[in-house]
């Protein structure tokens, strides 16, 4: 028995880069390109949805985004018109609809009409504003952070997607040209409560006079290398030193430019337009954190987000907001950024093509930092493309909301240094895996494999200066990134090859195998089983060092059996017997890792032992290939083999029902139990043991997760530092069984949709 939404993963070819930041939506539909735009006083911003040429990212379609100076508005027109253009090459549509907000989109309305010949339709800019920042926080992780230069960590994002009633009230402080204030107080009430003439156009403004920058880039340059000091006059310049009795320390601003007037006219060319820049940028920041205080505080209001293009991802301006908020707040509001900061009216706009925003709900959104581009030099974060997937939700089974997939915190920047010293060491042998799928699909250009090395190392090189550039950096990350790059450059599964190969040797060795366990003592069975388990593990091209081993062919089943021992500290096999032979359990679930020996030799000899103790057995598999893992499809084609030769299996599987195989969402070697696919997580929900299986999933996430079941973690360390870091040596197996802590209602089960259901609501409402 099986379950599956189905993905379109065929006809991988090879896509060239764009210099456009993306969000994607779903495949198997094809829809028009539609086309939201904010037209302020400063910029034009664009938000526009493609078709994703790229299968293997299992999207079918994807938002971009991009911006122009609203000075040169026939620019934004003549880039307009080759999107459409290229569009109507494929699609013929009568009346193509355009979505405009912002000043200019009543200014320029006739204009585009003409030009692009489209319906411009216009919408409220301040209802397009909270459209896309509601549909930011609710749906892209990590999309919220809240930041400060003083801490060691400065920035710190929102875990997770918050939910309507944590939410509400709050604060968009939009800063474009001039800024905007506007109070949320539930999905669609909203009020502009406040503002200021004070904003990003006056800074651009004065900044240009009196600097020689050129550009909006050149002048937050020329702040970041800036002292204001030499420009403001602090309060030590009144007092000599702090004023302590009402918390003025002296370095604070007194007087923002207080220092020019000093001079005499003639002396005044000697200030420096560094000087002046950060001076400046300082007085429009601190004037607007103040002003957002005191509108936060006379609504009642503790969570303010900042928006708009001044914001820029700009460490010092961003510093200055949330400084001013929590020295006025004391610490009980928070400034919260977003990364898609400069787009919310152009995404607002964009949603309104969909009117009804409930679709939302049956999708699942996915940043994707492939193609990301550091907004600019200064900024400290980045902007991704967010690949549409279907609908991912919390695995039921999580003991509580604390839940965090990550073992290890890299904020240590000497973790940092490693871990990313380490994906970019070993990168050539991704590239020669790259290189021999290219072969073996007769594919002669090798570009793209250089494409591959390159884009992920230069990710690689951007995460060494800003580790948090695509949010909190980690193993998984580092994986997941990798993994996109290599879609992104067109590659499918490089590993088919390996896995074919080592899938019909373990099948071939398999019959032999269970006869001899069958043979076994019953209460030698499982320690053998687990062994296997162990033993198959090994089998893991993504551990470097195994990699090597397995590359030189010195890897078999039998030398890996000698190899893993057991560790000493995170082996308790009898306490999983004892309650096996207690019969305590009716439904399992097992995270399975690797193609190859590890499915086949560990994994299915051990499912099928459960069977024989009636317990019901999921296999779940990644939805889409990454390393060596067994996918979903591996799966299927493994099992259907095996049911030829085994009558437990073929029973199991094809007659009672009781083996079944679920995809998990994921394209990844880690497990984030936030996210797993509806069906799996309802199929799971009377599940009473989880086993979790390898080193992505049991040691790099999950080591540390609780269930409210009794869980099991099978895995063998495959990388010293892991080893080290969680008290183990090289090649220790782990067979980690905890009691699960049976408290009713903390589960969390976010249920939702099913994947068929996902399409309809897709192709119902994407259809203009
Ligand atoms: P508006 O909708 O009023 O144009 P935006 O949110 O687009 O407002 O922000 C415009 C402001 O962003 C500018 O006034 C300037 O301070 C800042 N800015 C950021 N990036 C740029 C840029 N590349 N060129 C000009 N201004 C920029």
């Amino acid at each position: 028995m099986s379950s599956r939404f189905t993905f379109n993963a065929t006809d991988a070819h090879i896509i060239e880069l764009s210099k456009y930041r993306q969000i994607a939506f779903p495949k198997n539909y094809r829809k028009p390109v539609q086309i939201g735009i904010d037209i302020g006083g400063s910029l034009a911003k664009v938000v526009w949805y493609s078709q994703n040429t790229n299968s293997y990212a299992a999207t079918g379609g994807r938002l971009n985004f991009t911006k122009f100076e609203t000075e040169n508005i026939d620019k934004c027109i003549e880039f307009l018109k080759e999107i459409i253009k290229k569009d109507n090459e494929t699609i013929n549509l009568p009346h193509r609809v355009l979505k405009a907000t912002g000043g200019g989109a009543h200014k320029f309305n006739k204009l585009l009409n003409e030009e692009l010949n489209v319906i411009v339709e216009t919408e409220d800019e301040m209802e397009c504003l909270i459209t896309g920042l509601n549909f930011l926080v609710h749906k892209i992780p990590y999309e919220v952070f809240t930041y400060s230069e003083s801490e060691a960590e400065p920035m710190v994002f929102e875990e997770k997607v918050i939910d309507e009633e944590e939410l509400y009230p709050y604060i968009l402080v939009n800063i474009g040209s001039g800024v905007s204030i506007i109070k949320v107080t539930e999905d669609g009430k909203l009020e502009r409560i406040g503002g200021s003439s004070l904003g990003g156009g006056t800074l651009w403004g004065l900044l240009s006079l009196l600097t020689s920058a050129q550009t909006f880039d050149e002048m937050l340059e020329l702040s970041k290398k800036g002292k204001n000091e030499n420009v403001d006059m602090l309060v030590g310049d009144i007092y000599g030193e702090d004023y302590s009795k009402i918390g003025l320390k002296s370095s604070t601003i007194a007087s923002s430019c207080g220092k020019i007037f000093k001079k005499k006219p003639e002396e005044r060319k000697e200030f420096k337009e560094e000087d002046i820049s950060r001076s400046l940028l300082y007085m429009i920041s601190n004037n607007l954190s103040q002003i957002a205080y005191l509108m936060a505080q006379l609504h009642q209001v503790k969570r303010i987000y900042f928006g708009g293009c001044f914001i820029r991802g700009h460490p010092v301006i961003m510093n200055s907001l949330s400084f001013g908020i929590r020295f006025w707040s004391k610490g009980t509001i928070k400034a919260l950024f977003l990364r898609h900061e400069g787009y919310l009216g152009a995404l607002g706009a964009f949603l309104k093509h969909h009117g009804n925003i409930q679709e939302q709900e049956l999708l699942g959104f996915s940043e994707n930092f492939t193609k990301a581009e550091r907004i600019n030099t200064t900024a400290i974060n980045a902007v991704g493309l967010i690949d549409i997937v279907p609908k991912l939700t919390y695995f039921p089974l999580i003991l509580s909301d604390e839940y965090h997939p990550d073992t290890f915190d890299l904020s240590d920047p000497e973790l940092q240094k490693y871990w990313i010293d380490t994906f970019d060491k070993n990168l050539h042998k991704m590239v020669d895996m790259a290189l021999s799928w290219l072969h073996t699909h007769f594919l002669t250009n090798t570009d793209n494999s250089k494409s591959f090395e390159d884009i992920y190392r230069k990710h690689l090189q951007v995460l060494r200066r800003e580790p948090n550039a695509y949010g909190p950096l980690s193993v998984r990350s580092l994986l997941i990134l990798r993994e996109q790059c290599l879609h992104e450059m067109g590659f499918g599964d490089i590993f088919e090859h390996v896995k074919q190969e080592e899938k019909r040797t373990a099948l071939e060795t398999l019959p032999n195998l269970l006869k001899k366990i069958d043979a076994l003592p019953e209460n030698e069975k499982l320690s053998v089983l687990i062994d296997n388990v162990l033993a198959g593990n090994m089998f893991d091209w993504g551990a470097n060092e195994v990699h090597n081993m397995l590359q030189k062919g010195e890897l078999n089943f039998d030398s890996a059996k000698i190899k893993v021992k057991k560790s000493e500290k995170y082996f308790n096999l009898n306490e999983f017997r004892e309650s096996l032979e207690l019969n305590q359990y009716h439904k399992a679930v097992i995270f399975v890792d690797n193609s190859g020996a590890d499915i086949v030799l560990g994994i299915i000899p051990f499912a099928r032992y459960l069977l024989s103790h009636n317990i019901d057995v999921i296999l779940a598999a990644n939805s889409l290939p990454c390393v060596n893992d067994v996918t979903y499809n591996d799966l299927i084609s493994i099992i259907e083999q095996v049911t030829s030769f085994d009558k437990p299996i073929n029973d199991a599987y094809n007659i009672y029902g009781k083996l079944m195989v679920y995809e998990t969402g994921s394209g990844s070697p880690c497990l984030d139990l936030r996210n797993v696919s509806c069906d799996l997580a309802e199929a799971c929900e009377n599940v009473d043991l989880v086993i979790i299986e390898g080193m992505g999933r049991a040691m790099h996430t999950n080591f540390h997760a609780k269930f409210i079941c009794d869980s099991l973690k099978l895995a063998v360390f495959k990388n010293a530092s892991v080893a080290k870091t969680l008290g183990g040596n090289m090649y220790d197996g782990i067979c980690l069984f905890e009691k699960g802590e049976k408290i009713i209602g903390i589960a969390k089960s976010k249920r939702s949709n099913t994947f068929n259901e996902i399409l309809e609501a897709g192709r119902f409402s994407f259809s203009c």
